[in-house]
């Protein structure tokens, strides 16, 4: 298995875990941005958002609402957070298994770059 975030949610290769169910799991960024960095991963291995189809409606939603509870456990959903998917090169994907950003802790600025 070469997906980087595959071997993560497999156990393979270390991270700080801090939520898992049966779709998802989500663990602490290595190169935090933010004082709350956080990815939340499919378990299945979906390359980008130009891989869904209708049957993964109710995971992305799923990775949205979790982004939400983690940043009200993290006591940033209040101040605000933002949640960030890339898509390809041009948005700076550098790792080809959809995941979703959480960002929170700091001002985050508009447009991002
Ligand atoms: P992308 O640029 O694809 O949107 O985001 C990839 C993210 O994965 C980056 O924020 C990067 O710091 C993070 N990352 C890359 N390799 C690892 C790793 O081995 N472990 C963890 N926890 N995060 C990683
Ligand atoms: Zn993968």
């Amino acid at each position: 298995m070469s997906c980087l975030f595959c071997r993560i949610v497999a156990g393979e290769i270390p991270a700080k875990r801090v939520y898992e169910d049966t779709d998802l799991v989500a663990f602490e960024d290595i190169k935090p941005e933010a004082p709350v960095h956080i990815l939340i991963v499919p378990r299945q291995h979906i390359g980008s958002l130009n891989e869904l189809t209708i049957e993964h409606d109710r995971l992305v939603g799923a990775m949205q609402r979790r982004a939400a509870i983690l940043a009200a456990e993290r006591g940033v959903a209040g101040s605000g957070f933002r949640t960030v998917v890339n898509t390809n090169a041009a948005a700076g994907q550098t790792v080809f298994h959809l995941h979703l950003h959480l960002l929170g802790g700091r001002s985050l600025s508009w447009p991002p770059g």
